[in-house]
């Protein structure tokens, strides 16, 4: 069908919501105003970002004084990570292989630092066993970052048997810090940091159809951080320079948005998934899935992201011949894939040769449909016939 467009690269970023958009037309045109300035102005600005702030607070069931909005996912793990600062708690971290760059990147400047990381493996769905943590506590662990869902894979971490390993541990007294990359877990699944005892946990706009570059971190209250930047002391102290009043209003509404439906969007995401992978499985002899095993009943699988491997194909080739068709998808994480020869989840996961190369990311949003899955399912099936027979 000439002229189609279906977007499945959701993890990388997505459509902001027709609302989101309004209101930061809004927030240019009306409350231009410096939320610090006392004056008119100045107050209807603070009040858009008051609204916000309550927003985002209730979308994670935590108080808004525990919100501190940032310039993205990055900045707020990179806050998160560095504003703990080690000293008197201890010198060691622990993390995943299966990171995003911002965590895993921030550990090596740590590194640089005097900090000890210690990274820990995955299973062969990307998934972290809870006795690995278990055994790489050590008396001077301060901070542990795991994140939710993988970008890349989709694999759920379980964060409820990781929440009783740091609370056994907390009863005995330990001062342990916990943050959380929610970033691709936001708007899909529950997050409720204070269910699970998560001190600090990072959430960003744009993947939840909200505008680019702003972001939060919630920051629980007995969490003491200390800020990247020096200036104007905004944002509680911990994030200075004139708030981004516009992506802030955008971001609040896309946040009452996935609030409101958050509960019902996994279930509809994940049925359309898995027509796409089932449908790719039959249609595709070869054809394989990266990542936990797409089935309702299976807690580490998220609804929203299908990783497949074509054995004999590059990924870059399917996903321009995809393109060509009017389909968006990813060969892995957008931001590593300019610069990153094989994916560093799927080597954590054991992957190696074709299945590295060959690999592709279908990633859906609610705003994705049935007839946009059958029709991906058509072209990736008739696409990889035509790759296969023009180098195989
Ligand atoms: N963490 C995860 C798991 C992500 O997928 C991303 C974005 O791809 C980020 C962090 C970074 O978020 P941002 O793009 O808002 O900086």
């Amino acid at each position: 069908m000439p002229g189609r467009q279906v977007y499945l690269d959701n993890s990388a970023t997505t459509r902001p919501y027709p609302e989101v958009v309004q209101a930061v037309v809004e927030a240019m045109e009306v409350y231009y105003g410096n939320p610090s300035s006392l004056h008119k102005k100045g107050v209807e600005a603070s009040r858009v970002l008051i609204q916000a702030r309550e927003a985002v607070a209730a979308s994670l069931g935590v108080g808004s004084g525990e919100i501190v909005f940032t310039g993205g996912g990055t900045e707020a793990i990179n806050l998160a990570l560095k504003g703990v600062l080690p000293g008197r708690r201890g010198r060691h971290v622990i993390t995943t292989a299966v990171e995003h760059p911002a965590v895993l990147n921030t550990c090596e400047q740590l590194k640089a630092q005097g900090v000890e990381v210690t990274v820990l493996p995955v299973d062969g769905q990307g998934v972290l066993e809870p006795g690995q943590l278990q055994k790489a506590l050590r008396d001077d662990t301060y901070l542990v970052s795991v994140m939710y869902v993988n970008n890349e894979v989709g694999a759920v971490q379980p964060l409820e048997e990781i929440a009783a390993v740091l609370a056994d541990l907390r009863r005995g007294g330990r001062k342990l810090l916990w943050h959380v990359d929610a970033v691709q877990a936001y708007g899909k699944l529950s997050v409720r940091p204070r269910e699970l005892g998560v001190d600090l946990l990072s959430v960003s706009a744009h993947k939840v159809h909200g505008p680019k570059g702003v972001g939060a971190l919630y920051v629980a209250s007995h969490t003491q951080l200390q800020p990247l930047l020096a200036g104007g002391g905004q944002e509680h102290g911990l994030r200075s320079g004139t708030e981004n009043v516009p992506g802030i209003a955008g971001f609040g509404v896309a946040a009452a948005i996935i609030a409101r439906e958050v509960k019902g969007v996994a279930g509809k995401i994940f049925s359309l998934k898995k027509r796409l992978v089932d449908g790719i499985m039959a249609a595709v002899p070869g054809a394989v899935l990266n990542g936990p095993a797409c089935r309702q009943d299976n807690p580490r699988c998220a609804p929203q992201i299908a990783n497949l491997s074509f054995p004999g194909l590059r990924g870059e080739i399917l996903l321009h011949s995809l393109e060509e068709r009017g389909i968006y998808v990813s060969t892995g994480s957008a931001c590593a894939s300019r610069k990153n020869p094989g994916s560093h989840v799927l080597k954590a996961m054991g992957a190696t040769g074709e299945l590295l190369e060959g690999a592709l990311r279908f990633s859906l949003s609610p705003m994705t449909t049935v007839e946009e899955i059958d029709y991906t399912v058509e072209q990736t099936a008739a696409v990889v016939r035509e790759l296969y027979a023009l180098y195989n």
